[in-house]
């Protein structure tokens, strides 16, 4: 009998038995969610399938008993919801695999029936990951989707992601689209099931923003450690700065892009922005995964960068201390990289503030073997566009002069902080 969504059934491949409930995958792996509340993705080439329970056989939640259809009004604008998981999608059960509650938008509607007066929802689950799981080939898939419910009249773009690695995916579609129309990414650090959860104020303001004129990729989440806005970061600019606060989410290197007040709902700019319907809609979301961000750490073995050019990395991301340094005994093997026609790019791990290669010798001398500053960006941003750009380009001048471009607001002209 063939498997489906929401069936537990038991994979067996290369000796290893998985055994969890089937859940949605537009990939071709079959993704289960374990008991232990993680997924597992397995390529199905070689693996065994045996089903313990159908779906229909499992106890139906009741909560997703009795959904009602989505409600209309007319005149508002029409928002799509992209769900790939996390906490803010929790109202996922992952007990039993979540299958019997799947999100859709019906499901956040009916959670924060306040959305209702802001847009006529519709939505999508494209994952039910946490986003650690989260891959360089998803974050094309999502691209893809957003830009196929931008083409279907979407006058806003809602992502429900986790929270862990959402600034690398908003990252991405940042890089890989030309958005006329919002597209902002929103998550919450505590589940609906918490009082304290940020879920709805999360959610509501990143409404706001989909029906805003702030026709860019942006992050929209809990603002500060009172629960009266949510900040809208630029999607190359923010970063998870604390593992459980519910403010956890800065822009580094630049101030958000403004504010959206939870009581009235305006929205309070203080950067330029791209303006609705100013660009037209393209998709440019080629990467090239074999890209790696390496820290230097004092003492750390040259080596390190060696196993990556050897392994046929085709750029390299480094996180240098202070103004961009790392040891004098990796320069050489920068100067191997580079002379491979493999972009080094230094980034530093003081995260606030600018490289600067020309202070010190050793900076001096990593510019010399052929490393290009990364800027006032950050490390994962960096990592990002690289891969990006040799997604984009093959060849090795071309691709530096990109690196070192400003294409979505990455880099500041000057340090503002
Ligand atoms: N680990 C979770 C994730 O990133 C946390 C969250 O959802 O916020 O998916």
């Amino acid at each position: 009998m063939e498997f489906e969504e929401g069936d537990r059934v038991k994979v067996e491949k290369g000796g290893v038995q998985y055994e969890g409930i089937v859940m949605p995958s537009t990939t071709g792996h079959i993704i289960i969610k374990m008991i232990s509340g993680y997924n597992a993705g397995i390529d199905p080439q070689g693996a065994t399938v045996t089903i313990i329970q159908k779906k229909q056989d499992m106890p139906v939640s009741s909560k997703a008993a009795g959904k009602g259809g989505i409600r209309s009004k007319p005149g508002l604008p029409k928002v799509s919801i992209l769900s790939t998981g996390g906490t803010i999608a929790s109202k996922i059960d992952y007990r039993t695999g979540a299958v019997t509650s799947q999100f859709s938008a019906d499901d956040i509607l009916q959670a924060i029936p306040e959305l209702t007066e802001i847009a006529n929802f519709s939505g999508k689950a494209i994952y039910n990951i946490l986003s650690e799981n989260m891959k360089a080939e998803y974050w094309q898939e999502l691209s893809r989707a957003v830009v196929e419910e931008i083409k279907n009249g979407a006058d806003g773009i809602i992502i429900a992601h986790g929270t862990d690695t959402m600034m690398y995916s908003a990252a991405a579609l940042s890089f890989m689209i030309d958005t006329p129309v919002p597209i902002v990414f929103v998550g919450s650090q505590r589940s609906a099931d918490r009082p304290s959860s940020d879920n709805a104020m999360n959610a509501i303001c990143a409404a706001k923003v989909a029906v805003s004129d702030i026709a860019e990729v942006t992050v929209v989440m809990h603002g500060d450690g009172s629960d009266d806005k949510c900040s809208i970061h630029r999607a190359t600019k923010v970063r998870k700065m604390h593992t459980s606060r519910r403010d956890a989410f800065r822009s580094i290197n630049s101030e958000p892009i403004g504010y959206v007040d939870y009581a009235t709902g305006e929205i309070c700019t203080s950067l330029p922005y791209a303006k609705r319907n100013e660009k037209e809609l393209a998709l440019n979301n080629s990467l090239e995964p074999k890209c790696a961000l390496v820290k230097f750490t004092p003492g750390a073995s040259p080596d390190i960068l060696g196993y990556f050019i050897d392994a046929g990395y085709k750029g390299i991301v480094i996180e240098g201390t202070g103004l961009g340094h790392v040891s004098t005994d990796w320069i050489p093997q920068i100067e191997r990289a580079t002379s491979k026609n493999i972009p080094v790019m230094v980034t530093s791990q003081c995260l606030n503030g600018r490289i600067c290669d020309r202070v010190y010798d050793t900076g001096r001398d990593i510019l010399k073997a052929g490393a290009i500053e990364g800027e006032d960006m950050l490390p994962e941003v960096a990592l990002v566009k690289m891969m990006w750009t040799l997604g984009q380009i093959q060849d090795y001048g071309a691709a530096v002069d990109i690196l070192k471009g400003n294409i979505r607001s990455e880099i500041n002209e000057r340090s503002l902080m």
